[in-house]
């Protein structure tokens, strides 16, 4: 981590919104990528690893904060007429296949999934695995287990979307409401209204639930690997 590029945009999709920066890529973070056992076969766990660092150099060349998305087939092959997808600040689209397929986009938080990540992975039952590639070089995976229960899994995040993480006036924030697309600056725009230590609050609420959530997913057969820069 050398640089942090402090932005004045926000973004709910990562919520970065100036309490996380965006960490500006360095060749140094390409370097620190590390190695994880992901599919259990050396050969495919390397490509792995050279995917995020190649998903960084290709995010290096968009501006700081910006996501950037790409898919491997089953053996960590790129798939013909897939390519990186270019996205926005703190959210990008990730191509859906109709075979297995490793998922790859960067955080520029450096920091782990956010809920629609999870919640994303879970209904696309060909995704064996999805990563967070941090900026800075961490590197979060979630890995498809072949006995997971999606549905299972699926019922438990709708469960705790519901729940009241934050309460501001008559605003009852969940994770539907802070991630609704739909009202994406009615929600901006009320967040931005709150008092610094309100919106850490709320942030800080939203992270733990979420993390709540990604940890859960072991009982469904979602195993979450991790390794911060
Ligand atoms: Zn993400």
């Amino acid at each position: 981590m050398e640089t942090l590029d402090k932005s004045e945009k926000n973004s709910i999709i990562d919520y970065k919104d100036g309490i996380v920066d965006s960490v500006k890529i360095t060749n140094q973070a390409m370097m620190n990528v590390p190695d994880l056992i992901i599919t259990g076969s050396p050969e495919k766990d390397l490509r792995h690893r050279n995917a995020s660092r190649e998903l960084l150099r290709n995010a290096k060349t968009i501006p700081t904060g910006h996501e950037m998305s790409i898919i491997y087939d089953a053996d960590m092959r790129r798939i013909k007429g897939h390519g990186y997808i270019k996205g926005n600040e703190g959210s990008v689209n990730i191509d859906d296949y109709t075979e297995p397929y490793h998922a790859f986009h960067n955080h520029p938080s450096d920091k782990s999934f956010s809920f629609p990540d999870i919640r994303g992975m879970v209904l696309r039952k060909n995704m064996l695995s999805l990563t967070a590639q941090g900026n800075g070089g961490s590197k979060y995976v979630m890995l498809r287990r072949k006995n997971c229960d999606s549905d299972g899994y699926y019922l438990y995040l709708c469960k705790k979307s519901k729940e009241t993480l934050y309460s501001s006036g008559a605003t009852n924030f969940t994770l539907d409401y802070i991630h609704d697309k739909n009202r994406e600056v009615e929600i901006k725009t009320l967040i931005a209204l709150l008092p610094d230590s309100d919106k850490e609050a709320l942030y800080s609420a939203v992270r733990k639930i979420t993390d709540e959530c990604i940890a859960e997913g072991g009982k469904y057969g979602f195993e979450y690997l991790f390794k911060t820069a």
